[in-house]
């Protein structure tokens, strides 16, 4: 007998550990690790994942398998192998380290069918008859008439293949193909028997002699300069056939790319080659931090790495933050490798994701890039990873399983024996020490290509501006400085960093700030919609006219959105063209890429965006970069703060001159004498490291000891209070001596949702019991998490603090 060990879709504790099940014996052959199966739990029946089978079970009486839901396996051993190390680290259920590590179409409600890949003729003859005049059956209609095991047959040959039609109104997209229903001998005899007059047709015939295959309508009728009056008449003497062929809904189709060519390398370049490509050849596994600045030239290093790879017959992964997966970026792939490269990010559709991910599991492409969970691409002979701008917070994932992207890196590409590049400019702290010590190999871009020197920044004190009597939100230098560029005909970009500094809504004689109803922070203003609207529960009222509190119609909207800045500009300078770019003005699929190309084309003098004009950007004819308020993110309570405030900055001012017009930026800030903003305006990012490392040594945080947190949520205060105590207090029982324990504390944000939210900070050097004591912790909590709404989030090495 086979049994299958299955890790069933109910995610919790009591579950998580696989469970046997017998292998009915039609499907003995066919259960492979990797696959999903339906199988009975309790009164139900339930999806699981097969994660090994053995020979034999130390229980007596087993329940079936009901039905495979895959008939090849849609995890390899590697992946299997990832889910187990992902669940121990970050301490998530292994059916949660599964689910991630698939496109979401094979999460979502599907209808399953079986598509022909083949000609019809290939495949065994009992296929023949389903698939007349069709190339795709539903799953449960094709078992009428053949078995399980000759579709798995056929699916193992490549004529076939099981495919999940997600339910959505996304439906995808077809187009008319053309073939032959005749054979070679066929076509000639109808060929001859042509009337003489039918030279149209003739032509047809004879392309099929040609080409015995099915061609698409559009194509054929392109190529042979003819019309579907023509096809028609050929389809109803029975000579051909039409059909409806699925299109891979691949959303960079359409487009042209130019193909280009490895450049030739300077010697700064060559120089950081070599030991990547050292590591490529020699199949060693090694972490190369690429730090270079904007411009120096990285990705034409990764461009040529990945070529070495492909050559190798390897495949590659490369990361991008999501914020960056702009057409520009994927050109520079596509334009290099063509259709190998397969994009996959959050702005497909499921169906399109799911088209990415099987292009990748059929082996079609060998380059793949992508946004976060793009890691877990089924490679199977991967010969690089890499990740652009690893500093990016993007590659944390904040709901479990709670990855870091670039650990999951370092882990396959120890199992692959690869090398992996993490590029910046300003690496994370973490992994610039990291390279420091040695455990990464250090690598420099110094010089930014054009030989520019990188774009001299000017600070601007706004108290000052204010105590000179200017209160608007442009600086005079600023204004000075964007009409000198109207002039000149050069573009500017107008950053506004929003994060932590929305528009608020406040009553003026009281002081009243319109706040959440579920969640403690207050309410941002929407002009567009005249909504407020929380952030954290998606909670929205009408914009308030009175005071809740003490009925004043003085009601003012502090802070500054982007639409006030547009607003305010436009009355300052009427003459400017400006576009908008936003969370508000970018909703809609593909708005982000056709503001930047209205940009692109010279359509507006100013760009002005928040975070998601941060990166990718690089035109010629912007000069000019003005970043509005330099200072909001550093008063956000997390002690990255800085590091994250200096990393935005460089980010922002990397953005002008990056061509042959020189560029110029300036920062306006409250604080001009802190030092990330005076560092980042000096570019100098070994200062501003080693500053940070003596504050981060001084308060213990990392690199220099690495955090977890515990967050505690629940309805009532009393509860999450109590919780958070008594596992502050075990955790300290239970942890070493120098490990330092803070809590219990309320959470920055110490209520979402109308759930009261505490936390327990843990720091620490080396603590070999941390998981097994966390676990124990969920464990004993279990009851109250699965009864009485209790909620524990366990964060190793968090980003985020709140
Ligand atoms: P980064 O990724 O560090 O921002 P890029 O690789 O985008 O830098 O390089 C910046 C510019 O320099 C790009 O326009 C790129 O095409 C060009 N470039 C890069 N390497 C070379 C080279 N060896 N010779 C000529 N131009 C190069
Ligand atoms: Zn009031
Ligand atoms: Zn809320």
């Amino acid at each position: 007998m086979t049994v299958a060990k299955v890790i069933v879709d109910v995610p919790a504790k009591q579950t998580d550990r696989p469970f046997d099940y017998l292998i009915p014996e039609h499907l003995e052959e066919m259960i492979q690790p990797g696959m999903r199966v339906i199988v009975p739990f309790g009164p139900r029946k339930v999806q699981g994942f097969v994660e090994r089978l053995e020979s034999e079970s130390s229980f007596s009486s087993l329940r079936k398998i009901s039905e495979p839901m895959d008939l090849v396996p849609v995890l390899n051993k590697e992946l299997l192998d990832l889910a187990e190390w992902l669940s121990i680290h970050t301490l998530c259920y292994k059916i949660s380290a599964f689910q991630a590590m698939l496109p979401p179409a094979l999460k979502a409600k599907y209808q399953r069918k079986i598509k022909l890949l083949a000609a019809k003729e290939v495949v065994s003859e009992p296929f023949h008859f389903l698939f007349h005049e069709r190339s795709e059956i539903l799953w449960e209609d094709a078992l009428q008439t053949v078995s399980l095991s000759s579709i798995q047959k056929e699916v193992k040959n490549g004529n076939l293949e099981v495919i999940y039609e997600v339910q959505s109104r996304a439906n995808k997209k077809k187009v008319k193909h053309i073939y032959s229903r005749l054979d070679e001998h066929e076509l000639k005899t109808a060929l001859e028997s042509l009337n003489k007059q039918a030279n149209k047709q003739r032509t047809v015939i004879e392309y099929f002699l040609k080409h015995n295959q099915s061609i698409e309508q559009r194509l054929l009728l392109s190529e042979l300069n003819t019309s579907s009056a023509v096809i028609k008449g050929l389809i109803e003497k029975g000579i051909l056939a039409e059909q409806e062929v699925e299109m891979y809904r691949d959303p960079y189709k359409e487009r042209e790319f130019e193909k280009t060519f490895p450049l030739k390398l300077t010697d700064e370049q060559t120089k950081v080659i070599q030991p990547i490509h050292a590591s490529i050849h020699n199949k060693e596994h090694e972490v190369f931090l690429l730090y270079g600045v904007t411009g120096s030239g990285k990705t034409e290093v990764y461009l040529q790495s990945i070529d070495k790879v492909l050559k190798k017959g390897e495949e590659a992964i490369v990361l991008v933050p999501e914020i960056a997966l702009t057409p520009q970026m994927v050109n520079r792939f596509k334009g290099r490798f063509g259709d190998k490269v397969a994009v996959l990010h959050s702005g497909l559709s499921v169906g399109e994701k799911y088209d990415e991910w099987r292009k990748i599991q059929r082996k079609e492409v060998q380059v793949v890039v992508g946004a976060r969970s793009a890691i877990f691409a089924p490679f199977e002979n991967l010969g690089i990873i890499i990740i652009d701008e690893e500093h990016e917070m993007t590659y944390k994932q904040e709901e479990n399983p709670k990855y870091h992207a670039k650990d999951v890196s370092i882990k396959r590409g120890m199992t692959h024996n690869c090398p992996i590049i993490l590029g910046s400019a300003t690496p994370s702290l973490e992994s610039f020490a990291r390279a420091q010590k040695g455990v990464y190999t250090l690598l420099t871009l110094q010089k930014r290509m054009n030989n520019n020197p990188l774009p001299p920044v000017e600070i601007v004190d706004m108290r000052e501006e204010l105590r000179e009597g200017n209160r608007s939100m442009f600086s005079r230098l600023l204004l000075e400085k964007l009409a000198d560029r109207l002039v000149k005909k050069e573009q500017t970009v107008l950053f506004l960093n929003k994060r932590g500094h929305s528009s608020f809504v406040m009553c003026r004689d009281c002081g009243y700030v319109m706040k959440c109803p579920h969640c403690d922070i207050s309410l941002t203003y929407h002009q567009y919609n005249n909504l407020m609207k929380c952030h954290y529960c998606g909670y929205e009222e009408p914009t308030a006219k009175i005071c809740p509190e003490c009925s004043s119609e003085h009601i003012r909207y502090f802070g500054t959105g982007t639409q006030k800045v547009e607003e305010e500009l436009t009355k300052i300078m009427p003459e400017a063209r400006v576009i908008r770019m936003d969370v508000d003005t970018t909703s809609r699929k593909g708005a982000h890429e056709k503001l930047l190309n209205q940009f692109q084309d010279g359509k507006a003098d100013i760009l002005l965006g928040t975070q998601m004009i941060a990166k990718g950007l690089d035109f010629p004819r912007i000069t000019l970069v003005g970043v509005l308020s330099a200072d909001t993110m550093l008063h956000l309570p997390d002690f990255r703060s800085s590091e994250k405030t200096f990393q935005l900055l460089t980010q922002v001012s990397g953005r002008a001159g990056r061509h042959e017009l020189e560029g110029e930026v300036i920062f306006q800030t409250y604080t001009p004498e802190h030092y990330s903003i005076e560092l980042s305006s000096q570019q100098d990012y070994d200062l501003f490291y080693s500053r940070e490392m003596m504050i981060r040594k001084s308060h213990s945080y990392p690199p220099y000891y690495y955090i977890t947190l515990i967050t505690v949520s629940h309805e009532q205060l009393t509860k999450a209070v109590s919780v958070t105590e008594q596992i502050t207090k075990v955790v300290r029982q239970k942890l070493l001596p120098n490990t330092v324990v803070l809590g219990p504390v309320a959470s920055p944000i110490s209520r979402i949702k109308n759930r009261y939210r505490y936390q327990c900070l843990i720091k620490y050097k080396q603590e070999p019991n941390l998981k097994t004591v966390l676990k124990s912790i969920l464990d004993h909590y279990q009851g109250d998490i699965s009864s009485n709404g209790l909620q524990i989030s366990i964060d190793v090495n968090p980003f985020l603090l709140m």
